[in-house]
């Protein structure tokens, strides 16, 4: 670690030792959080990551409710905490299980393929989960003329230009309000004053801001291209965590964020302080669960995602 630690990482990295503990954080998550955190990702690493607890003790998620979710139906018996139980994804918000219902209704024999970012009452009924560094690899992987998909609208967008499949928004409303501010004018804006620097956005952003970037991929595709291309210069699309995640990585290159507003409120509820508190009472409230009838159904399907191919590796190459 190239910082000098503040007192409250070296207590919580004492204690996390003592627990025997791993602390999971997504992307989006403040530095000082990623400084003591075991593994830092996006959600499909994060997820594939669940898997791999064995021998810990508990896992501590530092992210959003979803997440933690997940991380509990994959971690089988090792508990896992949120140090924010009200960190709840808005655009997961956009979907229920109701409405997933309601839609096959209308749709039938149609398959529902939903973003990660789902609660795991949505995922219990949907048939198949992606990520935004493969949906149009798992939409195409079934074969089909059409699919339901949500609940990110501007996420559906792509993988419909990407796929030519049709592409049925379980939800045409839904959207990232952090992904969704970013415009073209401040992309051009930009470009003007750095027409040396590689635009990268996440797709989460509506398809005009898509279009405009040279590159559009997962976090973690775009944390990859930062370290890995011979480029000097990145303005990146996508939330303030990551952007500062990059510039600490990789000092001898520029990273400029594309709006600096681009903040997710619920990612941050999650505190170095709210850890400590976990790893010193174990408190009950912050414990993730989800309910029995689901976790069967939800774990196969990501476990199948787990396994599915991820485009991040295809993206990275082209920048070079
Ligand atoms: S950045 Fe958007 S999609 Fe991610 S947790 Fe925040 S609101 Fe949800």
């Amino acid at each position: 670690m190239e910082n000098e630690l503040t007192d409250l990482q070296k207590r919580v990295l004492e204690l996390k030792k003592e627990r025997n503990a791993l602390i999971l954080a997504h992307n989006y998550q403040t530095m000082d959080i990623q400084e003591v955190a075991d593994f830092v990702g996006d959600s499909l690493e994060l997820a594939r990551k669940s898997a791999e607890v064995e021998g810990y003790d508990l896992v501590i998620f530092a992210g959003v409710k979803f997440m933690a979710e997940m991380a509990a139906v994959l971690s089988k018996d090792i508990p896992v905490y949120i140090p924010a139980p009200k960190a709840l994804c808005p655009l997961a918000a956009f979907v229920d299980s109701e409405k997933v219902l309601e839609m096959k209704k209308q749709h039938p024999d149609t398959p529902v393929i939903v973003y990660v970012n789902t609660t795991a009452d949505t995922k219990s009924e949907s048939d198949m989960l992606c990520t935004s560094g493969n949906a149009p690899e798992i939409v195409e992987s079934l074969g089909v003329d059409k699919v339901l998909f949500g609940p990110d609208s501007n996420l559906a967008e792509y993988v419909r230009r990407r796929t030519g499949i049709e592409i049925i928004d379980i939800e045409p409303r839904g959207h990232c309000y952090v992904h969704n501010q970013f415009d073209i004018a401040q992309i051009e804006l930009l470009r003007e004053e750095h027409p040396d620097a590689v635009v990268i956005a996440h797709p989460e952003c509506p398809p005009e801001v898509q279009d405009a970037a040279d590159m559009v991929g997962s976090t973690s595709m775009m944390a990859r291209t930062v370290a890995n291309s011979p480029k000097k210069k990145f303005i990146i699309a996508t939330e303030m965590g990551l952007v500062h995640q990059m510039q600490k990585r990789n000092p001898e290159k520029i990273v400029i964020p594309a709006y600096e507003g681009a903040v997710c409120r619920q990612m941050k509820k999650n505190t170095l302080e709210k850890i400590l508190y976990i790893l010193e009472d174990l408190p009950e409230d912050h414990l993730v669960t989800v309910p029995e009838h689901m976790v069967a159904h939800v774990r196969k399907i990501l476990e199948q995602m787990n396994k599915a191919p991820s485009t991040v590796e295809v993206l990275v190459a082209k920048t070079s």
